[in-house]
């Protein structure tokens, strides 16, 4: 079922002046490469081909955004750690990145996602250092957990949960079965509108 039926491609962004209008509220995706990002956004987009977009060769480097509806979206940031790619290039990532979490004044909440299997790890503990200086709420996806027997998934989930204390909140998810779809969508609308009653930063 589409969880954002009126979800359409709004553009990519490679430099922060090509970000659309800084209103409203968006809240960003990030992950590293084959965590399943694409996945995930595309369970709650509801549909294959937009989140899709974000694959396409010459826009997984890109700051992919995608309208909701008037003036609400979620935004794919670049997966990172691509160990194949030039160095220049990771460090332009990490700069748009750090540039985009840093400045965006509509950016309401940042979504974490992570193969459960490896938990959370490094590179998701540095995402999280350089957001938590930032009033908006984190939340940890485990992807992939139905590649876990129902243990290891309580152990992984307690293990993070443990990890961040109170710095994010945490679920599991599968794109495959669909488990933690209705959790992550609720999330994700509980950030977007917590800016209604909120003076911009
Ligand atoms: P991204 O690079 O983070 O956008 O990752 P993708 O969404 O492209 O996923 C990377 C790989 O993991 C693909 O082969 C997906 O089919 C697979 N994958 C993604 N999500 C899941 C999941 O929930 N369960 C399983 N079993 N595989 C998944």
């Amino acid at each position: 079922m589409a969880q954002f039926p009126q979800a359409s491609f709004l553009t990519s962004a490679w430099q922060p002046h090509q970000f659309p209008a800084d209103h409203g509220a968006e809240v960003a995706f990030a992950g590293r490469s084959n965590a399943g990002k694409s996945s995930a956004l595309n369970a709650l987009l509801g549909r294959k081909d937009l989140a899709r977009t974000s694959k396409t060769p010459g826009r997984t480097q890109l700051i992919n955004f995608f309208a909701l509806g008037e003036q609400l979206r979620l935004v794919d940031l670049p997966g990172y750690g691509y160990a194949k790619v030039p160095r220049a290039m990771q460090q332009h990532w990490g700069e748009l990145l750090t540039r985009y979490v840093r400045s965006r004044v509509s950016l309401q909440g940042l979504i974490i996602v992570t193969d459960a299997r490896r938990g959370f790890a490094d590179h998701d503990r540095q995402l999280l250092d350089l957001v938590g200086v930032l009033p908006v709420p984190v939340h940890v996806l485990l992807t992939k957990a139905d590649k876990l027997n129902r243990n290891e998934a309580v152990l992984v989930e307690r293990d993070a949960r443990a990890q961040l204390e109170q710095r994010a909140s945490v679920q599991l998810f599968s794109a495959v079965t669909g488990d933690g779809l209705d959790e992550i969508r609720r999330t994700v609308l509980e950030m977007l509108h917590r800016t209604e009653k909120k003076e911009p930063r």
